[in-house]
């Protein structure tokens, strides 16, 4: 597994219970999500109603799944996770739905996965919590509406595009997640180094920030193996030498990018003359797949510009030629 990606890895699993912020107030960044979240929240508290449906969407490891617990806290509800793809048929959802108890959270990661049976079940949970079962057969067939208490759906997804417009339209509330600033990856290296009991400086806090991507869950992923080498190699304290000398053997380059990065553009560049290039051809010729570098490579090579998408496919800015030390062609 790629150190850089933003995936959860099973190492993740245990170290995110304790590092995920469980108020908003601990909840660093996302300040316009944040904002509008804490209004409708008390809204929903003072009129002792569910909280409207919330969709979350944006790349891989960006706090959607911590966001969705916290506003759980938040209104004082229980939450029920479940993912797109480990809900199989309409009677997994239902059976779901109907333990659900007033005003709790139903979490769907991955919801542009939902398989289409399972999707027409959420459409009237939704708009009517309503459940509406078929019973009997053939002609003598019957439809019998089930009432669910009020609960609030929040569903989480990287392509809000994929998702069918039905289901989009059902949500009274969208929320785009954005890549945090250095600063705030930064305060969070600082918060985590806290909660894990070690000891960072400042300089090697903001250079860890400098190379997660914009992503918490990489910032707190290299601050674990900077740890580790701090704990090996040094004193135990994370310098900024230290940091340094760990992230490049961990070949994490000065502004996150690994080696599937430099694959990616020096691709692009070499065999296709800096593009433009489909994506397919470009996730072929490297051997990665596509839906890997539509989801975790590209998001950050368009968000610093390294990268363009034109309708013709991707292509290459001087910026990248730059870092990668290569000459501009001329035209
Ligand atoms: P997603 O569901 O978008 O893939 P997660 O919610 O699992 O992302 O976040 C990954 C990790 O990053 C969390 O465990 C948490 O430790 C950290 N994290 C995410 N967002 C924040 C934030 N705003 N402030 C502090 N830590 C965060």
């Amino acid at each position: 597994d790629r150190i850089i990606s933003a995936n959860l890895m099973m190492e993740d699993q245990e170290a995110e219970l304790s590092l995920r912020p469980r108020y908003l107030a601990e909840y660093i960044g996302q300040e316009n999500v944040k904002e509008n979240l804490k209004i409708y929240i008390e809204a929903a508290k003072l009129r002792k109603e569910a909280l409207d449906h919330v969709l979350l969407y944006g790349p891989p490891g960006l706090g959607k799944t911590t966001l969705s617990n916290i506003i759980a806290n938040e209104l004082g509800v229980n939450i029920r996770v479940t993912s797109g793809p480990a809900i199989d048929r309409p009677g997994d959802l239902a059976a779901i739905l109907t333990n659900l108890q007033e005003g709790d959270v139903l979490f769907i990661d991955e919801i542009h996965r939902l398989n289409r049976q399972v999707e027409e079940v959420l459409y009237p949970a939704m708009e009517d919590f309503a459940l509406d079962i078929i019973i009997g057969k053939g002609p003598s067939a019957r439809s019998v509406r089930l009432d669910l208490p009020p609960f609030t759906l929040i569903g989480a997804t990287t392509r809000a595009g994929l998702l069918s417009s039905p289901l989009r339209d059902r949500f009274g509330v969208l929320c785009r997640l954005e890549f945090y600033t250095k600063d705030e990856l930064s305060y969070i290296v600082s918060r985590a180094s806290e909660i894990l009991e070690v000891e960072i400086i400042g300089e090697a806090a903001t250079e860890i920030a400098k190379r997660s991507r914009g992503t918490p869950r990489i910032a707190n992923r290299l601050l674990k193996r900077v740890r580790d080498f701090a704990q090996v190699k040094g004193d135990g304290i994370i310098t900024l030498d230290i940091s340094k000398t760990a992230l490049k053997h961990i070949q994490v380059d000065d502004l996150g990018l690994d080696h599937i990065d430099h694959k990616i553009l020096n691709t692009i560049i070499k065999n296709f003359a800096g593009g433009p290039v489909g994506l397919d051809t470009i996730a072929a010729t490297i051997g990665e797949e596509g839906q890997t570098i539509d989801d975790v490579y590209e998001p950050y090579l368009l968000q610093i510009g390294f990268l363009q998408r034109t309708p013709r496919g991707r292509v290459v800015t001087p910026l990248a030629y730059q870092h990668l030390g290569i000459a501009i062609p001329e035209n």
